[in-house]
């Protein structure tokens, strides 16, 4: 073997060796992955015909029960905790037939005696919202991780009654994070140790362990959530944590596709994304990955496979360093609406240092995200997503400017790597959609991505006319 280390680089040499070793895999099953008994049922063989590859199982709560506990939490915050717990009666409900359906009456006893627990403690935290409004954040979490440990708890109980050692074990334990609740930022050296300490032993004996994704707890141990979607994420920490030779992620479609197939039914699966290109979809809308899933596994180089549950056998979408080289150079196109923009119109800028700096001093105060920015001699625009500060943040950019706001924009991204290098693809972009008023146009520093804003109403039609132009077999455009 002539190929030296540093040849194949450190990271995947180190991954060669590890090969021999146990590396395991991480299978995260998303809502609809574990919505229904027959989706458990799914899921448990889907799992029974890959143990050799080591499983550590990351679990999202029952299709529509997150949406659910959250909105209780939202009817206490207003007074009325009765009608709060009255809310979620369906969430056990389904959580209970479903146990008597997939459980041996035993187990399912013992499953629904823990359910009634869980019952009275998520009670009991909906009164605590009504009388301490100010924790509400807090107590949201608290309230929310029910949905990811009741789905844990059944998944490792269907699994042991099907041949399977399965463990259930509390993420609490393994993702250890900052107080920010409601979108909580992972210690990554806390997490790293404790999953490793929790789970390596397990897997070692070979035990498949069992997490709900989502949810962690700070170094005091009060519990937070990761932001919506952030089961993949968690599942993106333990394979980084354990250095795992792949990362599944198993939704209810086969990979990512070339456009959202809510808005585009001719979408197709993209069989391979570079991290960068999947980063970006991921950021600017394919809901499919959480936007931070693929940073834990750039840094060993661990490949993210997406795969649907619900056709197993199917191929997905492989993301990993290298992207294919394909004759395509778009790969996908993804899209978010509810968007604000924000222009700043200010003379003192030309030529003035500083003045950046105290434009983006005033998003850093109000904790609001910039998305898109651009600038030209006199003014900036940029782009959010969360306009709730935005009264405020107005009032404090008036003072260093005109500021114009437009609400109800999308934007519309389109990914591919070495999409700067390629002529013509702008061109082909405007021309398709050349009657829709285009805004905030940029180019990413990336060279991947090539994004606008447009008007919200406008943005399927925009999307499904690129799709064609880019994509569907009628096109002869640029770039494929
Ligand atoms: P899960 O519950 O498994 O986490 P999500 O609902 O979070 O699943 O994500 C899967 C959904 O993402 C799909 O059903 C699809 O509607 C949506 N989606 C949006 N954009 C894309 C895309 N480019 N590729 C695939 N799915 C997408
Ligand atoms: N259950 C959580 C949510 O609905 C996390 C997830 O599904 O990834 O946001
Ligand atoms: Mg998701």
């Amino acid at each position: 073997m002539e190929r030296s280390v540093k040849q194949i680089g450190q990271a995947e040499a180190y991954r060669t060796i590890r090969n021999f070793m146990i590396m395991p895999t991480v299978m995260k099953f998303g809502g609809t992955s574990v919505g229904s008994p027959d989706a458990f049922e799914n899921v448990a063989h889907i799992i029974r015909t890959r143990l050799a590859l080591s499983p550590v199982l990351v679990v999202s709560a029952m299709s529509g029960v997150t949406d659910a506990l959250l909105a209780s939490t939202v009817i206490a915050s207003n007074g009325r905790a009765d009608e709060a717990i009255g809310s979620i009666a369906d969430v056990f409900t389904r959580h209970q037939s479903a146990a008597k359906t997939l459980l041996s009456q035993p187990t399912a006893q013992s499953y629904i005696n823990h359910l009634e627990e869980a019952r009275t403690h998520i009670g009991d935290y909906l009164k605590l919202i009504t009388l301490r409004p100010a924790q509400l954040r807090s107590l949201q979490d608290a309230v929310l991780a029910f949905g990811e440990t009741l789905s844990s708890w059944l998944l490792a109980d269907v699994l042991n009654e099907r041949g399977v050692i399965a463990v259930a074990v509390d993420a609490r334990e393994c993702v250890i994070t900052d107080d920010e609740h409601g979108s909580a930022a992972p210690l990554m050296a806390e997490t790293f140790a404790a999953s490793q300490s929790l789970l390596l032993p397990l897997i070692e004996t070979e035990w498949v362990p069992v997490l709900g994704g989502f949810i962690g707890a700070s170094r005091t141990g009060r519990t937070t959530t990761l932001g919506r979607g952030g089961s993949d994420y968690t599942a993106a920490l333990l394979g980084a944590a354990l250095d795992a030779r792949e990362i599944q992620i198993w939704t209810d479609v086969t990979g990512v596709l070339t456009a959202d197939p809510r808005v585009v039914s001719a979408a197709q699966t993209v069989e391979r994304l570079s991290y960068g290109e999947a980063a970006e979809l991921a950021y600017f809308g394919a809901k499919v990955l959480h936007p931070k899933t693929i940073q834990p596994a750039i840094e060993d180089c661990i490949p993210v496979r997406i795969c649907n549950s619900h056709a197993p056998d199917k191929v997905g979408t492989l993301v990993c360093a290298q992207t294919e080289s394909t004759p395509r150079t778009v790969k996908a196109i993804a899209h978010k609406t509810g968007v604000t923009t924000v222009q700043i119109t200010s003379a003192r800028m030309l030529g003035a240092y500083g003045f950046l700096r105290a434009l983006f001093e005033v998003f850093e105060k109000h904790r609001t995200v910039v998305d898109v920015v651009t600038t030209s001699e006199v003014s900036v625009s940029l782009s959010l997503d969360d306009a709730a500060s935005l009264p405020s943040i107005v009032r404090e950019l008036e003072q260093l400017g005109t500021v114009r706001v437009e609400k109800g924009r999308a934007i519309i991204c389109v990914v591919g790597e070495g999409l700067r290098g390629t002529p013509g693809i702008a061109a082909q972009v405007f021309s398709t959609i050349k009657d829709i008023n285009v805004t905030l146009i940029s180019q990413g520093a990336s060279s991947i991505n090539f994004t606008f804003a447009i008007e919200e109403e406008r943005v399927k039609e925009a999307v499904t006319r690129l799709h064609e132009a880019f994509f569907e077999e009628k096109a002869a455009g640029v770039g494929r």
